[in-house]
């Protein structure tokens, strides 16, 4: 029997970037929240500290921060044909766990989407006619333009103390900049980031065949940075233990440097750790939601009642409590009718390595994880698809993310896989290598969902979630199109051998690609086929809100974060504004 709680205005579940920020934006409303995080607490001082801290097959091998999978895990299919099988270990993705969530092991790089992936079909159908997109892809237009979310990236970013070069103030485009980026209503609050020679090997001969390379944009702080919130930053030391690992300095930001401790220190708000919630409540099937269910570190299970329950679990977390709590209809692939799960999306990778001769030091162990030049031109819509046969693009970038020394081994194609001469291979590459990451969109498709694995559950005896993903064949042609690219501009950046990794032919869960998982929520302006409105709240529920990528109707090239964090800010708006002062559904169905 459940323990009942006092009921609250609002109950947060998750408490990474999304939980975060809403825990402090709606505490510093006055309403009263509590935030629920299945994981333990931690803060940069004493948890993230060197020399602990700097432990690679700890923490980026044995994934020591991140989802303990002997308690809850996915399964994972490619086909309806197939039987799904649960992840033993986490690979292709690698997802929180604790307060921060993954926003304490992410990289920081610090994209906006581009105007048109706001209008994706739309836009396609304009500029080259319906044929060219196929029939199998489900993809939307969002509900939400990017004029609309601009300021909200705009505050995301001085939270986060972005070190970038704007390419477009308010149209007018910036040298040094993005040209293709959509405009800006000012320049990051920080400069870009320092030229690793990796990065300028790139840039020199990108530029020199024609394209416009620029600086990632970074959440690894550039320099002492006070955000607007009032939270004091570091400046990034180029540890290059970054991506997977806490920072020591108070120099990327995440939760714990840019925001939650202004909730923390608000009587409104309460923290609950260990706190694992289980299913949102409803009042009957089709009602609105009366709290959560949520179990301790001891197995008691508590029932937090709520005026609000915002889901902020991260995107295939939000929609499988959804789909546990029976709020709005699951997808079925064969109807393509249904909505929770519908157009689960990821992203579709692919990179080159360029190899020097010995006296060529590249230096890769200094580095951060955002650390990079980028080229923009073959992302998206920026380049005329009439004649390639695919939609969408990738972004070409030479990251130096830090070369750590279990697990950065790259060696030339013909060398033996292992022994003797692979080992030979390591030493003499290890300085002398730069690696370009294509990093494309993904397509929603027909087949692949999200759904409640029929077979296999968690520690608290509930489903796991399924997941039925494959490459769709549009993405592998847009793939291999721009790979093809890179590695153009790999031959002429002076190595002595270059290699390339395509996209394999099926996806695999196994190797790391990246945390980007997509969809499964999104939002839309019909309930028919979307899960959330234009402010993220459910169709089914209107006192259920889901933060996070799951609302994402595809995915494009750019990393997701920012646009996460500016829809987290939108839809805070919408509910302080306008829900809490009349709570109803805030877009007609
Ligand atoms: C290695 C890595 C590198 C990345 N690099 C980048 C990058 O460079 N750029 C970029 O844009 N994005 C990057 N990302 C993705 C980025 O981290 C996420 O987009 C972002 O953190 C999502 O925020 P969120 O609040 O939606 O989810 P999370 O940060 O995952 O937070 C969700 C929280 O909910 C908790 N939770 C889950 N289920 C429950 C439950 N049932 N009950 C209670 N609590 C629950 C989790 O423990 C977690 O703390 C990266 C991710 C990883 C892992
Ligand atoms: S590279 Fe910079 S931001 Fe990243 S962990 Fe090291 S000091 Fe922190």
């Amino acid at each position: 029997m459940a323990i009942r709680l006092k009921p609250v205005d609002v109950v947060l579940v998750g408490m990474g970037w999304t939980g975060s920020i809403l825990a402090k934006e709606l505490s510093a409303a006055g309403l009263r929240v509590v935030g629920l995080e299945r994981g333990g607490w931690r803060e940069t001082v004493p948890n993230f500290q060197s020399p602990a801290m700097h432990d690679e097959l700890r923490y980026a091998v044995r994934h020591g921060l991140m989802q303990d999978t002997s308690r809850e895990t996915l399964t994972f299919r490619n086909n309806v044909r197939q039987d799904a099988l649960p992840m033993r270990q986490l690979g292709s993705f690698l997802l929180g766990d604790h307060v921060g969530g993954a926003g304490v092991h992410w990289n920081g790089q610090v994209f906006r989407f581009h105007p048109f992936d706001f209008q994706w079909r739309s836009h396609h159908v304009e500029r080259y006619g319906a044929d060219i997109i196929d029939p199998e892809l489900t993809i939307q237009d969002w509900p939400v333009s990017y004029d609309e979310l601009e300021p909200y990236f705009d505050r995301f970013e001085y939270l986060c103390g972005i070190g970038g070069k704007a390419g477009n103030l308010r149209g007018e485009i910036q040298p040094g900049g993005n040209p293709f980026e959509g405009w800006r209503s000012r320049e990051f609050p920080n400069p870009p980031m320092k030229l690793a020679y990796g990065g300028k090997l790139f840039a020199d001969a990108a530029r020199a065949q024609g394209y416009a390379p620029f600086p990632v944009p970074s959440a690894n702080l550039t320099r002492n940075y006070t955000n607007p919130e009032g939270l004091r930053m570091n400046a990034c030391t180029y540890c290059g233990y970054c991506e997977r690992f806490g920072c020591e300095h108070f120099a990327k930001a995440s939760p714990q440097t840019s925001i939650l401790p202004l909730a923390m220190q608000n009587e409104n708000f309460e923290l609950r750790t260990h706190a694992h919630v289980t299913r949102v409540n409803t009042a009957g099937v089709g009602g609105l939601a009366t709290g959560v269910t949520y179990v301790d570190a001891r197995g008691r299970e508590y029932e937090q009642p709520a005026e609000l329950v915002i889901l902020c679990a991260f995107g295939i977390h939000n929609v499988r409590l959804l789909l546990l709590s029976g709020i709005g209809e699951p997808y079925d692939p064969r109807t393509g009718e249904g909505v929770v799960g519908r157009n689960y999306s990821y992203q579709t990778m692919s990179s080159v390595d360029i190899f020097y001769p010995p006296d060529t030091h590249i230096n890769p162990f200094m580095g951060a994880g955002a650390l990079g030049m980028v080229i923009d031109d073959f992302n998206g819509d920026n380049f005329d698809h009439s004649e390639l046969g695919f939609i969408g693009g990738a972004y070409i970038a030479a990251y130096t993310t830090g070369a750590r020394p279990i697990e950065h081994h790259a060696v030339p194609e013909d060398t033996p896989r292992w022994g003797a001469a692979w080992k030979q291979a390591v030493a003499r590459y290890f300085n002398n290598n730069v690696g370009l990451t294509i990093h494309g969109s993904s397509m929603a498709h027909r087949a692949n969902y999200l759904d409640l694995d029929p077979t296999y559950r968690d520690a608290y005896g509930q489903p796991l979630l399924r997941m039925t993903f494959d490459f769709p064949a549009n993405d592998k042609r847009m793939s291999h199109y721009v790979t093809a690219r890179a590695a153009e501009i790999a031959e002429a950046m002076g190595g002595e051998q270059v290699s390339v990794s395509e996209v394999d032919e099926h996806y695999s869960i196994v190797p790391y690609q990246s945390t980007h998982n997509t969809g499964g929520a999104i939002m839309g302006v019909d309930p028919a086929s979307s899960a959330i409105n234009r402010y993220l709240q459910s169709w089914a529920a209107h006192n259920v809100f889901v933060m996070g990528a799951s609302a994402f109707p595809q995915n494009p090239g750019y990393n997701p974060t920012d646009t996460v964090g500016a829809l987290t800010y939108w839809a805070a708006e919408a509910i302080l504004n306008d829900y809490v002062k009349n709570p109803r559904p805030l877009v007609d169905a």
